[in-house]
């Protein structure tokens, strides 16, 4: 069974990177039967935080990843991760290294200046019992001479000289496990099967597969996966834009389209942009993975956003509609939302997101009598008066108020009145919204209904 996880250091919020990294572990393994896990990679305790692991969970189930079993925290492994340093001791595939902090930085030096790799004395040294109460690091002892070869689902074969390799550092002097020991015993254990994440990790993947070649541990598959860039192809960083999964769900972003975005951040299955979750479960596969960073990009994330927003159900529009306006400090009467939901229909495929939404309903929204803004008050001028109330009289006739029959009857209406629609629509957008802008006369109508834009209509005429 394919086992795969997402191992995120809790040190600030969910990054986009790490969004696509889950996503990628998690249609791995759900394309395949399989599990995938979360792994809080809390062995750092200065630099974790609650208020971070909290950040990653909302990001997680913002974007509908959950994972199959509950998350392990890495911390509260480190009996477990001690149990496999005195193992690895005992094999003699590490060993007692009591060289003080200072000496271990001079002798560093040393083999930088001479460009050697550093090798502590106590390598090949077997302590007394008087040194066994002096505090010590445990290092394990790579085998020398050597080439440790992994063969890596993205990057094809890489390979590294053991000697360019040092001797890591498995437990600190205070008995806390380092990071490439821990990932190793918590791999292990937790039966992953497949490691995807980012390339900056391709150099631990050589110590890592020295650990677990000196445990008799099968090696997981790994696939480092390239990390993602802005548009202008530099390293990711704030001046390209949003980069916490938090900051594109208060942009209005779904979460649906999120994840389509980002399957295809670095991952192509021909030319298909648009996909849904099974089809993404169906056809993901590392081989599609390129090499060469993805760039970020903003309108294409915008493209695939709009989808989603006219397949998605207008009630769940309505909702997120509501709930941006709140956020924005507005107060909300109670048929708000069926007055959206209403309109949602000949609104929705206008906005590329749930922000763009919110503001394009806004006239929805309005109340009568409507204050009509500045600038829409000289497009009530003139004659447009009569010409509101004589379309006023004809569609209080009407007894369809279907878009399309609305549509017709705006023609029939503007043949009368012998000028082209471009000279009457303004007006009446202005009667109806109190704005410039909104959906076409019919949309408008059809999403106010017909009580509220006769009563509009009339409103304008006092
Ligand atoms: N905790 C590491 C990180 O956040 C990931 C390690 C791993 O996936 O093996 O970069």
């Amino acid at each position: 069974q394919v086992v795969t996880r997402f191992a995120p250091s809790p040190t600030g919020y969910l990054h986009i990177g790490g969004a696509r990294t889950a996503l990628f572990n998690y249609l791995y393994a759900k394309g395949r039967g399989g599990k995938f896990l979360v792994r809080i990679e809390d062995t750092d305790r200065e630099r974790s935080t609650d208020d971070a692991v909290k950040a990653i969970f909302d990001g997680l189930s913002w974007l509908e990843l959950f994972a199959d079993e509950e998350p392990v925290f890495q911390h509260a492994r480190a009996d477990r991760h001690r149990e496999v340093v005195d193992q690895l001791l005992e094999l003699g595939a590490a060993y007692r290294d009591f060289t003080s902090a200072e000496e271990t930085g001079r002798l560093r030096d040393e083999a930088k200046a001479a460009r050697t790799t550093f090798e502590s004395p106590w390598r090949d040294r077997e302590p007394t019992v008087d040194d066994l109460s002096r505090p010590h690091v445990v290092r394990f002892r790579r085998p020398l001479p050597g080439r440790v070869v992994v063969s890596d689902a993205v990057q094809g074969e890489v390979s590294w000289g053991n000697e360019d390799l040092d001797d890591l550092v498995l437990l600190r002097s205070d008995g806390a496990p380092t990071y490439n020991l821990a990932v190793v015993v918590d791999d292990h254990d937790m039966g992953v099967t497949h490691v995807i994440r980012g390339d900056d990790h391709l150099n631990n993947a050589a110590r890592q597969s020295l650990i677990y070649d000196a445990l008799g541990w099968p090696r997981p598959t790994f696939a480092h996966i390239p990390l993602i860039h802005g548009p202008d192809g530099a390293k990711l960083s704030k001046r390209h834009g949003a980069q916490a999964v938090h900051e594109y769900a208060e942009m209005g972003y779904l979460p649906e389209a999120m994840r389509n975005y980002l399957a295809r951040l670095g991952w192509a299955h021909g030319d298909d942009e648009l996909f849904g979750d099974d089809q993404a479960r169906e056809w993901f596969g590392l081989d599609g993975v390129g090499k060469a960073p993805a760039r970020l990009d903003f309108d294409k994330l915008a493209h695939v956003n709009a989808h989603w927003m006219r397949m998605a159900d207008d009630d769940r529009l309505a909702k997120a509609v509501l709930d941006t306006h709140l956020t924005r400090g507005h107060a909300l009467a109670e048929d708000d939302e069926s007055r959206l939901l209403q309109a949602m229909p000949f609104v929705k495929d206008r906005a590329r997101t749930v922000l763009e939404l919110a503001d394009q309903t806004g006239f929805v929204l309005r109340r009568r009598p409507l204050q009509i803004f500045e600038k829409a008050l000289p497009l009530l001028a003139g004659d447009s008066g009569e010409r509101i109330a004589r379309l006023r009289d004809r569609l209080r006739l009407f007894a369809s108020w279907d878009v399309f029959a609305l549509e017709a009857e705006l023609k029939a209406f503007a043949e009368e009145e012998a000028v082209g629609f471009g000279k009457i629509g303004p007006a009446v957008r202005a009667a109806l919204t109190g704005d410039g802008v909104s959906p076409d006369i019919a949309k408008t109508l059809s999403a106010l209904g017909r009580e509220e834009s006769l009563g509009r209509l009339d409103d304008a005429l006092q």
